[in-house]
């Protein structure tokens, strides 16, 4: 048996990098100045022409992006918000955070996104806005819903915190909806080496207000205009996405070649779904989830794991089962998400798995279900 292979590894990607890296942080040091400086700026723009959007800006955490976000495109308290229930918790607690009240739509069990098709249904006089999530990595219906949208005066919020770098018809995803939504969290596609987020806008006026609300509130230091946050990307978390921000293309492309020969290998195997890519879609791969379909995934995590291959369940419970809504007694129904998360399981991908490791969890995989 090899070592443990875990479900990710920055390793590898931290070796290639070091020199660049430490050379940055030493040029912060050397600078003085460590928050809101000429890092910031530059990564902001960077990342802006890369994305193919008029602004980015820089905060905290994805989590913070989300909050910031909705907050910027005039969602408050009272209003719905309509996302999917098969998610990172932070996107709800986002739109719980800001006093809005989430509407949850079932998912497609093929990419594990937000049924668009179920989201008209959903819509009330108090929705204000959709928040899709790109799940995964793969692009959520982004036409359908900017439709939607348009029909019934709603804002898109995209959660785009899985999918840096993801497209849906040759257009990044983020830069889509009103307002794009990023996490830098260390896993991530593109992560830095801490905490940090980020929020994209193709509007003038959207732009402003997130950038007030990032630093309490005001344009200006000690002339507050609303009640804003201390959400800033710090100077040395920007140099390090600025040099992987480079990297971030052909490491994506690295992700989708592991992708392609997970696809191949474990095609045929009975109880296995693979993940599909819709066409026209760019899928990043953040994760590369299967479905085991006879009742059996956690009894195939374990052997896994005892066969040293570390998979993840993301996420072993819809977000409307989470013990906060417990006391509720919320009774929705959502089969796909509820049936899906008894299904999932990621398996190890990073950009420089190597080709080997990825042999030994095919193998592995396939000896359990045959
Ligand atoms: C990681 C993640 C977030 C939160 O990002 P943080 O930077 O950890 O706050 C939000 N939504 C989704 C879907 C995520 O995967």
């Amino acid at each position: 048996m090899p070592e443990l292979i875990p479900v990710f590894d920055l390793k590898s990607e931290i070796n290639i990098i070091y020199d660049e890296v430490l050379e940055s942080i030493q040029e912060v040091l050397k600078s003085g100045q460590f928050i809101m400086g000429e890092q910031v700026a530059a990564f902001e723009k960077e990342v802006a022409d890369y994305l193919g959007v008029r602004h980015a800006i820089g905060v905290n955490s994805g989590t913070d992006a989300l909050i910031i976000g909705l907050r910027s495109v005039g969602i408050g308290k009272g209003d719905e918000v309509i996302t999917t229930p098969f998610t990172f918790f932070a996107t709800v607690e986002a739109i719980h955070q800001i006093g809005a009240v989430p509407k949850f739509v079932d998912i497609e069990n093929c990419t594990f996104n937000i049924d668009s098709r179920k989201i008209e249904e959903a819509i009330t006089s108090k929705t204000k806005a959709i928040l899709p999530v790109h799940l995964f990595g793969h692009a959520a219906e982004m036409r359908t819903i900017m439709d939607l949208a348009k029909a019934y005066d709603l804002k898109v919020v995209e959660d785009t915190a899985q999918a840096f770098g993801g497209e849906y018809h040759g257009q990044k995803l983020g830069t889509i909806g009103d307002v794009g939504c990023f996490s830098f969290f260390p896993t991530k596609n593109l992560g830095a080496y801490g905490d940090g987020g980020l929020i994209v806008t193709n509007d003038d006026n959207v732009a402003e207000i997130a950038r007030k609300l990032r630093v309490h509130g005001g344009k200006n230091k000690y002339n507050n205009e609303m009640f804003g946050y201390n959400s800033r990307l710090d100077e040395i978390q920007a140099a390090i996405l600025r040099i992987k921000l480079r990297y971030v293309q052909s490491w994506n492309e690295k992700r989708r070649k592991v992708a392609k020969i997970y696809s191949e290998r474990l095609k045929e195997i009975s109880n296995l779904v693979l993940p599909m890519e819709k066409g026209g879609i760019k899928h990043v791969y953040h994760q590369y989830t299967v479905r085991i379909v006879n009742g059996n995934r956690d009894n195939i995590y374990e052997q896994l794991l005892a066969r040293h291959v570390q998979t993840m369940i993301y996420y072993p419970l819809p977000v409307h089962h989470l013990p906060v809504y417990r006391a509720q007694n919320i009774d929705l129904n959502l089969p796909v998400a509820e049936s899906i998360s008894k299904q999932v399981l990621s398996l190890p991908i990073w950009p420089h798995i190597e080709d080997k490791q990825v042999e030994y969890v095919c193998n592995t995989l396939q000896s359990l279900l045959s």
